[in-house]
């Protein structure tokens, strides 16, 4: 299975490929960009290739729906061959709902035949004139009429697809909403697999490219493939013996409903509450009593996406955060229900958080009276009917197709206060009232407010819950480096780790063996995590010329508002103490008070022209 050899003759590399797709869709031209060691070794794969592919190429204030954008498809080096939950693919642009730097993970065949293709990334850019959709054969690239597919859901337009090109192929697809412009627009694979919550969905309908399909019959070259093998076997074995495997296997990220409820930080009628009186109707044991069967990424031996069949007889694949925001969120306490919803958001490829986010927020503006003919709590029917509407950008579903921030500038009345973002990406399903060191994590992930660079949550309940301290800024940024630099880079998944106790010193192993080069994990965390987190912030900032520490600020509701129910009745953040977390953060980062990395941050990440380019835009501290 695993060849030893080289792909580029002139500069030895295993591991990677060495090899980016460029495909232009307006002039239809196709060509394979070479990339070399040192460029491979900085950055890595995934998150840190397309971050410094944006970067470099984007002029700053461009439209995000212009030709202009890119969309990066991006890989890691453990990507496509076998290995713990390595089966996903970075998909990141300039997003249309935060106007900043936009990325997000997807599980799915296409990047084990991406990378099997003989590439590590694919840029694309341009505009087709009429609905296409790209296929990459190895050096087969084709780019072809898309009628016939264009207005499909997400889950008929990859089988028709497989109808034409077989099963045995990658498949990464839009729905309606992609096609429609919903600024929280996702990319959807395998009935259930989403990723790009920032609207990365939209940037491809933007660009009139409704799918993208990979078919690779080569093998990746591996430095040491003996080694890599055995290692590879010893992390399977480690991770199905490890200790909370059964339970995981039953209820997956499922059980975090219970874990959230007790511990009040389960979002409740867009994040007024932490807890939810009928969580027991939709938690993990709700899950199991009508689970069907698990699915999953490729390549991961954990799989968490639980099949349930919903309301309407069909299969929909339920996770923690679709379930917490189309339920407890919205006031909705049926699974089934719940299930119907997120099955029609992974058809039309709508993100279920920004979703369920801007469904919650809908029903508090109507309760308020700033939507006429909006939504009261927990109406299904209606939920049901809104979800379409937004797809297809009809009625009041043109409005909530913009998601929370912008629709909260449209409709005024003071709901900024209550519309719950970070930069503009709506929040993951954690209440942090009572969490500090979250709101932190939120306030700061790279993206926008997504869960996946730093779930505190956890470790924070356990420890100083309320404290505003020096080591939850420090927890905060570990968790950054490690979840949003090396697993965003490896492009692999981080749940391994957080959920089962996985061993993080396997990951350099895996890639010594993969690559020949020798990573410390210090490398690959505190080094290659903080620059990419510098390389991104340095995108925010050239973009967002007005730029000031108010872009890290949770919602106000978070500071304004106690919780009313449950233990921590009466309890809120305390507004002036968190700037005080925000300003220690800032300085363990090598930031100054605006929250822009200082000129000898950039030069000790080996960011020196990063640095200068940025300051054409903004003064840079020492
Ligand atoms: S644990 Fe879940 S998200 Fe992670 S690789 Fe496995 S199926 Fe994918």
């Amino acid at each position: 299975m695993f060849m030893k050899g080289l792909i580029n003759e002139s500069d030895i590399m295993y591991g990677w490929n060495g090899q980016i797709l460029r495909v232009n869709l307006s002039e239809g031209k196709i060509a394979v960009q070479k990339y070399d060691a040192e460029f491979a070794k900085k950055f890595l794969g995934g998150r840190g290739f397309a971050a410094k592919i944006l970067w470099d190429e984007l002029q700053p204030g461009l439209d995000p729906f212009s030709p202009e954008n890119k969309l990066v498809l991006a890989a890691g080096p453990l990507t496509g061959i076998p290995g713990p939950s390595s089966g996903k693919l970075v998909v990141a642009s300039k997003s249309p709902l935060t106007g900043g730097y936009g990325d997000g993970n997807i599980g799915t065949m296409a990047a084990v035949h991406m990378r099997k293709a003989g590439y590590d990334a694919v840029v694309i850019e341009g505009k087709a004139e009429k609905p296409v959709y790209l296929c990459v054969e190895n050096e087969k690239v084709s780019i072809n009429s898309a009628e016939g597919l264009w207005g499909q859901t997400t889950f008929d337009a990859e089988r028709k697809i497989k109808e034409v090109h077989g099963r045995n192929v990658g498949v990464i697809t839009i729905g309606p909403a992609g096609e429609n412009l919903v600024r929280y627009a996702t990319i959807v694979s395998q009935e259930g697999r989403a990723g790009g919550r920032p609207g990365i969905g939209a940037v491809m309908g933007s660009k009139n490219l409704k799918a993208v399909v990979f078919k690779g019959t080569k093998e990746v070259s591996l430095a040491e493939p003996e080694a890599y093998r055995k290692l590879v076997t010893e992390c399977y074995n480690d991770i199905k013996s490890s200790q909370g495997y059964g339970f995981w296997i039953r209820q997956g990220t499922m059980m975090t409903i219970e874990w959230c409820n007790e511990n009040s930080v389960l979002p409740t009628n867009n994040f007024k509450e932490g807890i939810f009186e009928y969580y027991r109707c939709i938690d993990g044991y709700s899950l199991e009593a009508m689970k069907l069967k698990r699915r999953g990424c490729p390549n991961c031996n954990m799989q968490c996406g639980n099949v349930v069949i919903d309301l309407e007889g069909r299969e929909s694949e339920l996770d923690y955060e679709n379930v917490a925001m189309l339920g407890s969120n919205i006031g909705i306490n049926q699974l089934g229900k719940v299930a119907v919803l997120n099955r029609m958001a992974d058809e039309l490829g709508l993100d279920t958080i920004s979703l369920g986010n801007t469904l919650g927020f809908a029903m508090e503006a109507t309760e308020k009276g700033l939507l006429k003919d909006g939504i009261e709590w927990g109406d299904f029917e209606k939920a049901k009917s809104l979800v379409e509407d937004i797809a297809y950008r009809r009625g009041l579903g043109d409005l909530l197709a913009e998601g929370v921030m912008h629709l909260s500038q449209k409709i005024g009345g003071g709901s900024e206060r209550w519309a719950m973002h970070v930069k503009g990406l709506e929040i993951s399903a954690y209440d942090c009232h009572t969490v500090p060191g979250m709101a932190l994590a939120f306030a700061t992930s790279p993206i926008g407010a997504h869960h996946k660079d730093a779930w505190v949550i956890s470790w924070e309940v356990k420890t100083d819950r309320e404290g505003y301290t020096q080591q939850k800024v420090d927890k905060v940024i570990e968790f950054q480096r490690i979840r949003g630099g090396m697993f965003e880079c490896l492009v692999s998944c981080r749940l391994p780790w957080i959920e089962l106790g996985f061993k993080l010193e396997r990951y350099p192993k895996l890639l010594k063996a993969a690559t020949g080069l020798t990573f410390t994990l210090e490398e690959l965390t505190s080094v290659l995590g903080d620059r990419v987190y510098a390389l991104i912030r340095a995108f925010w900032i050239r973009e967002k010329q007005t730029w000031s520490r108010s872009y890290d600020y949770p919602p106000a509701r978070w500071f304004e508002e106690p919780l009313t129910k449950g233990p921590y009745a009466g309890k809120r953040l305390d507004k002036e103490r968190f700037d005080e977390l925000l300003s220690m953060y800032y300085e363990a980062r090598g930031w100054d008070n605006r929250g822009i990395p200082r000129k000898s941050t950039f030069e000790k990440l080996g960011l020196t022209e990063v640095a200068s380019t940025l300051e054409k835009y903004v003064s840079l501290s020492d």
